[in-house]
């Protein structure tokens, strides 16, 4: 069937096979020559595509096993995130780091180690994760954990599922009294106020901007910040506390069509930004978790807003040293191009731990384009900027960085590829994004 990531670009026709058993998936791992696995389609470019066999796993989504004093999660790497949270939030357990979306699944989550808006304090999902079991290319299962296969164990977190498929996980979720989020936000006039800001808020657990790319001059970097930390019972107003899990049903919206691809241009990302950040209102509210952690799951494929041709999602992270003259530079150029989204997003992060995972300690802005000719160019700029300044590309958005851009990122690149050699040395396991860039 033709698939796509996210972004919808690029599109690729890929053999699907989806087992349902374990043995039968075991066998199907021996059996092919080149694979690659799927979750729920959420990375943005090619990293789930392999045209010769592309597994998905989504329905492989059974809880194993859920201890209630200690908050390890067992289950199958298919489940959603949004259905752990339907089903333990009401019991007082929360992922201990969540991406903007909740349709991922265990799996892809561990296989792109994601960072959430809690990284600076939290570290990725990886680190959460007690052990996992991994088949490999030759049928085998092996368990990783931090003193079991810890070599294996850190190149699958983060190693987009290049050194096998990971079959099930044990993660330990995190304790909250309730399904609310203080919430605060702030207002910054520039990029310094704006990373002003963010130290300022070293010691809140969530913190997140949006920043408007299309600013120019003494406005560049301007941004509304948003930092939270799980509600207690006693903030919530009395009507709230005999059932502080009980969360208003958000009605689901539905993009309906492929907009068409002019409509977003210059001029309505510009108004856009600029309303946008008018209208954000500093001040504290109690938000409930779905409209401040996943306030993109209301609007039902929303990637259909960027036309038929699909989009790209830039991500990269600057080493907080660079980060200033980085996104100086970045931003300079984004919106001197006029080319940027409605929605993009600046976030600190804190260290990281190697081998494929993307965090570094410093600045990560992400931002969508239109997949045409005219923004790919632009990226190719944007790629010099990031490796002028010490940075890297994140794998799980990327559908486009040429390798030699991509490597000059990751340091860790030849420890990857001695553990990846170690399980896999024919490289089975393969997506159309790992060929693209020689991993
Ligand atoms: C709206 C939106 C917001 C996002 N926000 C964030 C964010 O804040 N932070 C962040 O870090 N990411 C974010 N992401 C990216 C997303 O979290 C990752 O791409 C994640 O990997 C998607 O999970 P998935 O189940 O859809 O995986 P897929 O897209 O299906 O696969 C992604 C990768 O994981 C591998 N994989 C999947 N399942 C397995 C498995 N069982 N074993 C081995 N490998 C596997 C695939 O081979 C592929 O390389 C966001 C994405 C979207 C669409």
């Amino acid at each position: 069937m033709m698939l796509a990531g996210w972004g919808r670009y690029p599109r690729a026709e890929c053999r699907v096979v989806a087992p349902h058993e374990r043995d039968e998936l075991i066998a199907t791992l021996a059996a092919q020559n080149s694979l690659i696995a799927r979750g729920n389609g959420r990375a943005y470019g090619d990293s789930a595509l392999n045209p010769d066999l592309t597994l998905a796993l989504r329905h492989r989504d059974r809880f194993i096993a859920f201890d209630d004093a200690s908050g390890v999660l067992e289950a199958e790497a298919g489940v959603l995130l949004a259905d752990i949270l339907e089903s333990l939030m009401p019991r007082g357990w929360f992922p201990p780091v969540t991406p903007g979306t909740k349709f991922v699944t265990l799996g892809g989550m561990l296989a792109a180690d994601v960072h959430g808006k809690n990284h600076h304090k939290t570290g990725a999902i990886g680190d959460h994760v007690e052990s996992l079991d991994l088949g490999l290319g030759d049928g085998s299962v092996v368990r990783c954990a931090r003193d079991d296969n810890p070599a294996l164990f850190a190149a699958t977190l983060g190693g987009m599922g290049l050194t096998g498929v990971i079959l099930s996980a044990r993660l330990k979720l995190q304790p909250i009294e309730t399904a609310y989020v203080r919430e605060e936000t702030l207002r910054a006039r520039d990029l310094d106020e704006t990373m002003a800001l963010f130290e300022a808020s070293r010691d809140w657990t969530y913190s997140v901007a949006w920043i408007d790319c299309l600013a120019r001059g003494p406005a560049l970097g301007r941004a509304l910040l948003y930092r939270g930390e799980h509600a207690r019972r006693d903030e919530l107003s009395a009507d709230k506390h005999g059932a502080p899990f009980a969360v208003p049903a958000r009605r689901a919206r539905r993009v309906p069509v492929d907009f068409p691809g002019c409509a977003l241009n210059r001029w309505s990302v510009a108004v856009f930004n600029r309303i946008y950040y008018r209208h954000g209102r500093p001040g504290t509210a109690i938000v409930d978790y779905d409209r401040f952690f996943y306030p993109l799951d209301a609007i039902l494929e929303w990637n259909r807003i960027y036309g038929r041709r699909g989009f790209v999602q830039y991500q990269c992270v600057l080493p907080k040293d660079a980060s200033r003259a980085g996104l100086t530079a970045l931003l300079g150029r984004i919106a001197r191009a006029g080319a940027g989204s409605f929605l993009s997003v600046l976030k600190l992060l804190g260290p990281g731990r190697g081998m494929l995972s993307f965090p570094m300690k410093g600045y990560t802005l992400a931002l969508d384009f239109r997949a045409d000719a005219a923004s790919l160019a632009l990226l190719s700029e944007l790629d010099a900027i990031v490796a002028a300044h010490g940075g890297r590309i994140y794998l799980a958005k990327d559908a486009r960085i040429a390798a030699a851009d991509f490597r000059r990122g990751y340091g860790t690149l030849d420890e990857f590829a001695t553990v990846r050699q170690a399980v896999d040395p024919g490289h089975k396991f393969a997506s159309l994004q790992s060929l693209r860039l020689g991993l």
